[in-house]
């Protein structure tokens, strides 16, 4: 099963896909994690990503297509994936296609603006694993702990208001026209990310297996 997972930032995607991995056996293959972990080791990809991402911007499209392309390409992809954060723009998902990933399902996890901005100031992450967590909605167990790894919880700095309201924008403009271009080739489920985590999960597991 190869799904996409699509959805404005602090839709859930990241939380869910974690869900659905599991339950496929599936790994999830999030471009935003991956640049992350390329900051923290200072390598120079994430260098260059670096400003684009505290800034709310996308990086440019040839740095994740390489990502992704680098990443596909590994044993544990071979029965399936998710992508969590990619395609993003209309250039991704054609160079996807121009791969030969032939996928089965795109999900769009829809959620107000409005709910998102206010979702996002309670975002925490570990620092170390890259799970995320939420003050009201998804507590740890302990206080500031990840419960995986025992890593520290953090707030992204792109999680901050102002930025949020960037990425906002990036992702009506540039992210959301990819709705269109799934529905064009009868691939797009469409799944409610308003209310509680397990019902949209539940949501999601209905369409993909529908
Ligand atoms: P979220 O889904 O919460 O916005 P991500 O962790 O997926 O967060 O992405 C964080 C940042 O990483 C984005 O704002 C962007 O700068 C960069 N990024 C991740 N994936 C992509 C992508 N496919 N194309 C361009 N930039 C990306
Ligand atoms: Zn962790």
């Amino acid at each position: 099963m190869k799904i996409i997972l699509l959805g404005a930032p602090g839709a859930g995607k990241g939380t869910q896909a974690e869900v659905i991995s599991e339950r496929l056996q599936i790994p999830t293959i999030s471009t935003g994690n991956i640049i992350r972990e390329a900051l923290k080791t200072g390598t120079e990809m994430g260098l260059k990503a670096k400003s684009f991402m505290d800034a709310g911007q996308l990086v440019p499209d040839d740095v994740v297509i390489g990502i992704i392309k680098e990443r596909l390409a590994k044993d544990d992809c071979q029965n399936g994936f998710i992508l969590d954060g990619f395609p993003r723009t209309i250039p991704q998902a054609e160079a996807l296609d121009n791969m030969g990933v032939v996928i089965d399902k795109v999900i769009d996890i829809e959620v107000k603006d409005e709910t998102i901005i206010n979702r996002m100031s309670g975002r925490r992450v570990c620092e170390k694993c890259g799970a995320s967590y939420h003050l009201e909605h998804k507590k740890p167990s302990v206080d500031g702990v990840c419960d995986k790894c025992a890593g520290t919880l953090v707030q992204r700095k792109d999680d901050h208001p102002d930025t949020v309201k960037a990425r906002l924008e990036v992702y009506h403009k540039e992210t959301e026209p990819l709705k269109d271009y799934y529905s064009k080739q009868g691939k797009l489920a469409i799944v409610e990310g308003q209310s509680e985590i397990e019902e949209t999960t539940s949501l999601i597991l209905a369409a993909i297996e529908a």
